[in-house]
């Protein structure tokens, strides 16, 4: 496994778990270090475990080593990032194209070079290219496509029971292997789709984009909710729950972020226009995104009385979204900033503390504890879904605040509970109630919407001190 990202480490320990023997590669020296002492580099639920397991079990090492460590394996995978290019919104292929040549370089026997990052279609040709010209006997080497569907935060269970296995594959004993690899769960009954290399690179791609635009549509849908009194967690239930939907991504939020669906929509953007094909649903989806941040900041700022200047704001959560440490594309890199710029202070608390967000956000202030992060504030903002919220003391956090309004990017928490925990305004997004708190606080009249089982008259008394 030649990387030992998100993607790298969570397949190469999943892999050994399956009973296969692997090396994890990677040129950090950090990384590997710390893994050698048996610390995990990135925060994954479960992935530390797991790692201990199956080095115990000596089926899974680490590396510096890349050359030392391809000879005599049956397919090595190349896990390397595919950041975007700042100027064109193309995936930056040098990374895969790098490791690639240095895999031919070493191998000294038939070996698959199996693509697991997310690259736009033609890639996985052109590694086929370049390491038939290093490799010293023709025919040592077929290439394989294998798109990664895990998602950080869910990565181990998403990686150990897939809903598909992809696999792009024209080489007969290429195929071999890698029904081999995944032998394990074909005999499970899970599915796996033999394709083309082209086709197993588009997969990816169309399904990243896919997702981004179900949840730039339910955002939007959300506004839409606001501005008629309806409530988009139900109008979301009432949708997802038609099979032809699904529920999944359907979550109202400060729009998506990470490390996959912004530079994979860009990416996919860019590659469509090369050919002359307009995308506009993948286009439009980003630029649906793009806007939010700024709506997320406007909304804040109308909800602290119409001026953040000297306001003090308390934000639990930095991270792409819960479970994760991973900043990468974060919304929180937009939202923060913004808030920052009309002049408030900025106090946030992230459960994995991550090391990229002192670099990221230097005039954010960083607490570890969540009461310590409320103390003084004007509002609290919630820009990330942790579950861990789920389990602090709100009325602590209440009591601690000079303004005790929570302003819900996530809709994580039961409106009721905060209110009834000391806070005086709980505004979600898309929340029936909260078009009359926000934005338009103007000559709209405020109707009262029907009563929903176990809703209070204290969300409509919030109303007016903000309107
Ligand atoms: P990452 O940045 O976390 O990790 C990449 C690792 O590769 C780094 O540790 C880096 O040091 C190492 N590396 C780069 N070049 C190397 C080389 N020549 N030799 C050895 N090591 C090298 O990236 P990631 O998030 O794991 O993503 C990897 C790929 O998987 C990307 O294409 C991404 O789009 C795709 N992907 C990511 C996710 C996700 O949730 N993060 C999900 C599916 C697919």
């Amino acid at each position: 496994m030649i990387g030992t990202g998100y993607v790298g480490l969570v397949t190469g320990a999943c892999l050994a778990e399956l009973g296969h023997d692997v090396v994890c590669v990677d040129k950090d020296r950090r990384k590997i270090e710390a893994l050698d002492r048996g610390s995990i580099p990135i925060y994954e639920p479960g992935l530390d475990e797991l790692v201990a397991r199956n080095v115990s079990a000596g089926r899974l090492r680490f590396s510096l080593d890349l050359a030392g460590n391809v000879k005599g394996r049956d397919a090595v995978f190349i896990a390397v990032g595919t950041p975007s290019n700042p100027e064109t919104g193309q995936a930056d292929l040098s990374y895969v194209l790098a490791a690639a040549a240095e895999v031919a370089d070493a191998i000294d026997q038939f070996t698959v070079i199996v693509t697991k990052s997310t690259v736009p279609t033609g890639t996985n040709r052109l590694v086929a290219e370049l390491t038939s010209q290093r490799v010293r006997a023709p025919g040592d080497a077929a290439v394989a496509s294998n798109p990664e569907f895990l998602r950080e935060g869910a990565a181990i269970a998403d990686f150990m029971k897939p809903d598909r296995i992809v696999i792009g594959v024209e080489d007969e004993r290429a195929r071999r292997v890698m029904t081999g690899v995944y032998d394990p769960f074909v005999r499970e009954g899970r599915r796996l789709i033999v394709t083309g290399l082209e086709t197993a690179e588009l997969v990816k791609y169309a399904a990243n984009a896919f997702l981004a635009v179900k949840v730039s549509f339910i955002n939007e849908v959300a506004d839409l909710c606001e501005a008629v009194g309806a409530d988009v967690d139900d109008v979301a239930q009432g949708l997802g729950s038609d099979t032809r939907i699904g529920s999944a991504f359907l979550e109202a939020g400060p729009g998506w972020g990470g490390s996959c669906f912004p530079k994979d929509t860009r990416a996919l953007d860019a590659a469509a226009r090369e050919y002359g094909i307009p995308l506009r649903v993948v286009r439009s989806s980003i630029e649906a995104n793009a806007a939010r941040k700024g709506s997320m900041a406007a909304r804040i700022e109308k909800l602290c009385g119409g001026s953040l200047a000297g306001k003090k704001l308390a934000v639990f959560g930095l991270t792409f979204k819960g479970q994760t440490d991973d900043m990468r594309e974060s919304p929180s890199l937009d939202v923060l900033p913004m808030l920052l710029e009309r002049g408030a202070q900025v106090r946030a608390h992230d459960p994995s503390m991550p090391a990229a967000a002192g670099r990221l956000l230097p005039q954010v202030s960083l607490d570890s504890d969540p009461v310590n992060t409320a103390r003084d504030a004007d509002a609290l903002i919630v820009m990330t879904d942790w579950k861990v919220f789920l389990g602090y003391d709100l009325r602590e956090i209440a009591r601690a605040m000079a303004d005790p309004m929570m302003i819900d990017l996530r809709n994580l928490f039961d409106r009721d509970e905060v209110l009834r925990s000391g806070f005086r305004a709980c505004v979600g997004v898309g929340r029936w109630n909260t078009q009359a708190v926000e934005l338009d606080a103007g000559p709209r009249e405020y109707r009262p919407f029907p009563r929903r089982r176990g809703s209070s008259d204290a969300i409509c008394v919030a109303v007016p001190a903000v309107a």
